[in-house]
């Protein structure tokens, strides 16, 4: 069960969240505004309530998870991303990192292949007050060629290898933010892709991610 209550002792806990992340190294203060805006316990059960403002990730449900906040603010950092940009995550899951880009001002369409996560973000109360989030239920590794091309691209899952189809989805200058890697962890790539078509690769920190898996689940 959910509830959806923000009060005082919640925002006190939010405060020690952002400053733990930020103590962590995150510097864009965007970025930690969000975080501090946005009610993390309403993505969890409300058993939750508490733990929902320890820097950890929680299960959601179909073996997925929502993840740390220090990954949502680490990937979000990486991506530079400014008011009317066009986003595309891959990985909708609780719809917590979607919120966090939606609310700096994006303009999201956030993807999740399954189903059941689909649908309980569909009737998530909180979201409607996101105009700029667009949500939809298919394969990731295709992206959304009819949206496209979109100035960001987002994967919030560990991808085996950078999808071709996402490449070509960014938008000259554009910049995707991925976790690559099919072991236990994956390594954070930044690539940027160039006037020609081409793309370059900026390495970052390690981190470990649910699998990104091919087609979509019923
Ligand atoms: N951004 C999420 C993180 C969820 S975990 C959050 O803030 O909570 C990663 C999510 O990616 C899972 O929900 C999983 O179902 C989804 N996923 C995995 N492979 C995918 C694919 N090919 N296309 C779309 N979503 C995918």
């Amino acid at each position: 069960m959910r509830t959806f209550e923000d009060t005082y002792r919640h925002k006190g806990l939010r405060r020690q969240l952002v400053d733990s992340i930020r103590q962590k190294g995150i510097t864009d203060e965007r970025v930690l505004d969000a975080i501090q805006q946005i009610p993390r316990h309403f993505f969890m059960d409300s058993a939750l309530d508490k733990t929902a403002y320890e820097d950890r990730a929680f299960p959601i449900g179909e073996g997925q998870t929502i993840s740390q906040p220090y990954t949502v603010a680490y990937q979000t950092q990486l991506l530079e991303v400014k008011p009317f940009e066009k986003v595309l995550e891959i990985g909708t899951g609780s719809a917590y990192q979607a919120s966090v880009l939606s609310e700096m001002g994006a303009l999201v369409y956030s993807i999740e292949r399954q189903k059941k996560l689909f649908e309980t973000n569909k009737t998530f109360p909180y979201l409607k007050k996101y105009r700029n989030l667009k949500l939809f239920y298919g394969d990731g590794f295709e992206g959304l060629p009819t949206y496209g091309p979109f100035d960001k691209v987002i994967v919030t899952a560990a991808a085996p290898f950078i999808p071709p189809r996402l490449v070509e989805q960014l938008k000259p200058g554009g910049k995707m933010v991925i976790p690559v890697g099919e072991g236990q962890v994956q390594r954070m790539l930044r690539l940027t892709r160039q006037e020609d078509g081409g793309v370059t690769e900026e390495l970052f920190d390690n981190f470990s991610f649910v699998p990104m898996l091919e087609g979509k689940n019923h």
